[in-house]
C-alpha cells in the first residue's frame, strides 16, 4: 500500500514545483502535462510516483511513434503493452485512452515498469523502460524529504523523460486475433461447455478446450 501525497484539485500547496527544469517545458509542453496529470490523478485516486512516470512515459512514448495525446477520448489507431498492473498503468489508459475492453491495451503480467507504444497506421513500436536509477536521483536530490513517495514524486516531475527512461525501438507482431474490432471465432470447450472466443482455445489431440480445462483455473469451484 501506499500513501496518498498530494490532491491536484485542492489544497493551498502546489503539489509539484512550477517552476521546472527548461528541458522538460519545451519537451514535454508543460501545460499539457499538467493538464495530463491532474486527469490521471482524478480517475486513479491520488498523486504517487506512478501517475507522474506513467504520464510521462506515456506522453513520451505516443511522441516517439508519432502521435499526440487525445485531449478527450480514446486512441484508435494505437495499441499499448504494459507489462506491470501497478499504479502507472492507470496513467498510460488515462493518457493514450487505451484500454483493455477496447483491446487497445494489453497487459504482459512482466513485472516491469516497461511499456510499448504501437502506432497501428506505421507500425512504429518502441518500448520504454524505466530507469532504475531515478530510484536514486530521488535520494540525491531531495535527501532532506523523509518521504521517499514525495521525494521520488518531486524527481519523476523535473526529470527530463530522457533520463527517466530507456527507449528501445522495437517491432511488434499482432495477430488478427488481438486486434480491436469484432470478435473472430467462437467455439464451445468440450469439456466444461463454456465458450470461448477470438482463438483463445486450445486444440489437444483433436479435443477443443478453453484454457482453464487445458492448463488448470485460478479459481477453485466452492459448493
Ligand atoms: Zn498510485
Ligand atoms: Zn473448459
Amino acid at each position: 500500500m501506499h500513501r496518498g501525497t498530494g490532491d491536484l484539485s485542492g489544497g493551498g500547496r502546489a503539489p509539484f514545483p512550477l517552476e521546472t527544469n527548461e528541458r522538460f517545458l519545451i519537451r514535454e509542453h508543460v501545460m499539457n502535462f499538467e493538464k495530463l496529470l491532474e486527469r490521471s490523478v482524478k480517475i486513479h485516486g491520488h498523486l504517487c510516483p506512478g501517475q507522474v512516470l506513467g504520464v510521462k512515459m506515456a506522453i513520451w512514448g505516443m511522441q516517439l511513434i508519432g502521435l499526440d495525446a487525445p485531449e478527450a477520448g480514446r486512441m484508435k489507431n494505437m495499441i499499448v503493452y504494459v507489462e506491470m498492473d501497478r499504479c502507472a498503468t492507470d496513467a498510460i489508459q488515462s493518457v493514450t485512452g487505451c484500454s483493455l475492453g477496447h483491446r487497445t491495451m494489453k497487459f504482459l503480467d512482466y513485472g516491469k515498469m516497461a511499456a510499448t507504444f504501437v502506432n497501428l497506421e506505421n507500425g512504429k513500436a518502441v518500448r520504454l523502460i524505466a530507469r532504475e536509477e531515478t530510484r536514486e536521483r530521488a535520494r540525491e536530490l531531495f535527501p532532506d524529504v523523509e518521504d521517499r513517495y514525495e521525494a521520488q514524486i518531486q524527481t519523476y516531475l523535473i526529470m527530463p523523460s530522457e533520463e527517466l527512461f530507456d527507449v528501445m525501438p522495437v517491432r511488434v507482431t499482432i495477430p488478427p486475433q488481438d486486434m480491436p474490432g469484432r470478435p473472430m471465432r467462437r467455439v464451445q470447450c468440450n469439456r466444461c461447455g463454456e465458450y470461448v472466443q477470438d482463438i483463445r482455445e486450445v486444440n489437444r489431440d483433436g479435443e477443443i478446450l478453453c484454457k482453464a480445462c487445458a492448463s488448470g483455473t485460478y479459481y477453485e469451484k466452492n459448493v
